[in-house]
């Protein structure tokens, strides 16, 4: 595939002065052109104009479900007299994915700056950034850069000198990844639990406190400083087809150089992995056996279709590329969360402690979810405790099956693919397994489901 899009010769959008000491205070942000995009905005543009601009960079969901952020507010309903909400999600809470913490911890007023420019175009007074309940300190950070900017004036009342008026505050998770769902956020929000709410409707018609309500991630939040600074265009620029700009991929697992990196969409898988600029190859010269490309809920791909598609077309971080095949022979982009595992890795034993996660993670709302996550872990574990036989590959295929497309939220699917997958592309490994009735012991996620209760 040729390469359409701009490259970037490791230029960064998002986490460009990271490495500058003190980017988390007001005075050495503003000196390296901190909050450029809100003077910008403010002054010269309307609401309706940086919201064009976000649509022409083609900026998609960071998040995970990668859908076109200017189409999303621009869904925004408008009644008169009802206020509107801009919602941060910052529960980064699937497994493998840290890049959001890293962005909030480092330069938080990367994010601050991006809440005000888009709830300026959004024509929110109010803006909830919601942080998972484990990134405990990273709230006080956040809040301590909010103090920063309301003492600044670059939040409260008529910012600039101009009408706009905005206030931003933070809201501490309790913990439970259900809450990144975004409905289920605006449930805990409230105040309730936090259970996703069946749709329609949607957050921009009935979101927070049933008004108006856009919900992105913190990444896609960070993302419209630079496409205002910019222009959309010179973003959309960057990367390739509907896949533009710049991503933060969280890389984890048996690489030599495991980190945040801000990637431009479009370089190819091989290179992100082995490349000395990203992940520096496998750990102690080991091949790798497979990764998990986007977060522990999309489908995992062994080496081969990593690397390249199912048409021999060398496989690209791009939303499109990682797809390439379906579920078949592709996976997803996800949330950026990359795992790479080496040859010595345990898929069953991988997807244990991935079902057990979601098992302990569901809400219980869905009967196929509730019962589907707990009968999966229980027969992997039956896998794992040398019990299992050989009929149990298809009886745990079976039962993902039931999952998909039955639930009420992405949770249940988050299970099930991983499964589906894991069996797709390693069934031999699961029989052979079954049939060893090798005793590998996980009495330890016992413990620990007990510290948890
Ligand atoms: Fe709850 Fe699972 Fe249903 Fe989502 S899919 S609403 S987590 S039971």
């Amino acid at each position: 595939m040729e390469r359409a899009g701009v490259r970037l010769m490791g230029k960064k959008l998002l986490i460009h002065n990271d490495k500058v000491a003190n980017i988390h205070t007001l005075d050495v942000y503003r000196a390296h052109g901190g909050y450029a995009s809100v003077e910008k905005a403010l002054k010269t543009m309307t609401p309706d104009q940086v919201t064009d601009e976000v649509k022409k960079s083609g900026l998609r969901g960071r998040g995970g479900a990668g859908f076109p952020t200017g189409m999303k507010w621009s869904f925004l309903a408008k009644p008169e007299g009802v206020p509107r909400y801009l919602v941060c999600n910052a529960d980064e809470s699937e497994p493998g994915t840290f890049k959001d913490r890293y962005l909030m911890e480092v330069i938080p007023h990367a994010l601050i700056e991006g809440m005000i420019t888009s709830s300026y175009a959004l024509g929110a007074n109010t803006s909830y950034i919601y942080i998972r309940g484990e990134y405990f300190y990273v709230a006080r950070i956040v809040e301590k850069a909010l103090a920063e900017a309301y003492a600044a004036g670059w939040l409260g009342k008529n910012i600039l000198g101009t009408d706009f008026s905005h206030d931003c505050y933070v809201q501490v998770g309790g913990g439970a990844y259900i809450c990144g769902e975004e409905t289920a956020l605006l449930e805990s929000l409230e105040g309730k639990r936090g259970n996703p709410r069946i749709k329609p409707p949607f957050p921009a018609v009935a979101g927070l406190w049933g008004c108006p309500t856009v919900v992105n991630n913190v990444e896609t939040i960070a993302a419209v400083v630079p496409i205002v600074n910019d222009g959309g265009e010179a973003y959309a620029k960057i990367g390739i087809g509907k896949s533009t700009g710049t991503k933060l991929i969280s890389a984890s697992g048996h690489i030599n150089k495991p980190g945040v990196y801000e990637i431009e969409l479009g370089i190819p898988v091989e290179e992100f992995i082995y490349s000395e600029e990203y992940c520096g190859g496998i750990r102690n010269r080991k091949k790798m056996k497979a990764v998990v490309a986007g977060g522990s809920s999309v489908p995992i791909l062994p080496t081969e279709l990593i690397l390249k598609t199912a048409k021999g077309e060398p496989r690209l971080m791009t939303y499109e590329s990682l797809a390439d095949g379906g579920f078949a022979t592709g996976t997803m982009l996800g949330s950026g969360g990359f795992i790479v595992m080496d040859e010595d890795t345990s898929i069953v034993k991988n997807l244990f402690t991935f079902t057990r996660f979601y098992h302990h993670e569901s809400c219980g709302q869905c009967s196929p979810c509730r019962e589907g996550t707990g009968w999966m872990e229980k027969i992997l574990k039956k896998f794992l405790n040398g019990t299992a036989n050989e009929s149990d590959v298809d009886l745990l295929w079976d039962i993902q099956s039931k999952i998909e497309g039955k639930t009420i939220c992405p949770l249940g699917e988050a299970a099930a693919w991983p499964v589906a997958a894991a069996i797709r592309h390693f069934k031999q490994e699961f029989l052979d397994v079954a049939r060893s009735k090798k005793f590998v012991d996980v009495s330890h996620y016992d413990r620990l489901n007990k510290i948890n209760a």
